[in-house]
């Protein structure tokens, strides 16, 4: 999943306007910012089908720090202290639960491979699969972040914030669609990938929400 993270992140925004908005942004997306790093250092591993480019034909084979429910949402304390410190314990906290809200939303579009526990024995996966129904999940994810959007977001932000959604949600369109026969990307590609993404989305919407 990827707008549907910010979706999340907009109603936080609007519960917790003390909280700065890039602690939230970066808060969403803080599993999808460290999977990227421990793929490419080979802690975590993922296969993409060279002949499949729907998500979910990506092997997700393991993933127990970033995209665990326990062992992420420890790990994201981390920088959770981080924020504690440098702006303030609230903002730390609602960092942290960002994060947390990330693994429930992906439990939704993942194909049971997401680990609860993360590190230790025999581990439970999770995940409902909506990816099986591609397209479906191509319309409900853009849907999502469409409806909370023109609900949560102060009027003026919503046009900058519903372009911004749909541009990504666009250039993500071939995983959900299949338009292109092949999958166009490597393993570590689409890791890369997958922390640009979050990055350039990360400053998009921090940019309208500092005002533009
Ligand atoms: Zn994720």
């Amino acid at each position: 999943m990827f707008i549907g993270h910010f979706a999340v992140a907009y109603i936080l925004i609007a519960l917790f306007p003390a909280v700065p908005p890039l602690v939230i942004l970066f808060g969403v997306s803080f599993p999808d910012l460290l999977w990227p790093v421990l793929v490419l250092t080979g802690k975590e591993k993922v296969s993409v089908s060279p002949d499949n480019p729907l998500q979910n034909a990506i092997g997700f084979t393991s993933y127990p720090f970033s995209h665990s429910l326990v062992t992420g949402t420890l790990i994201a304390a981390v920088p959770g202290l981080a924020v504690a410190y440098l702006v303030n314990p609230f903002a730390g906290v609602v960092f942290v639960g960002a994060s947390a809200s990330h693994w429930f939303l992906d439990v939704v579009t993942h194909i049971r491979d997401l680990p609860v526990l993360g590190i230790g024995g025999s581990d439970v996966k999770v995940g409902l699969g909506l990816w099986n129904y591609p397209r479906q999940a191509f319309v409900l994810e853009l849907f999502f972040y469409v409806v909370v959007t023109v609900l949560v977001v102060q009027p003026a932000m919503v046009i900058p914030l519903l372009a911004l959604g749909l541009a990504f949600h666009l250039i993500n369109a071939n995983s959900f669609l299949g338009l292109s026969k092949n999958n166009p990307f490597t393993a570590r590609q689409y890791a890369v990938a997958a922390l640009f993404g979050f990055l350039l989305f990360i400053g998009g919407a921090a940019w309208i929400f500092a005002g533009m």
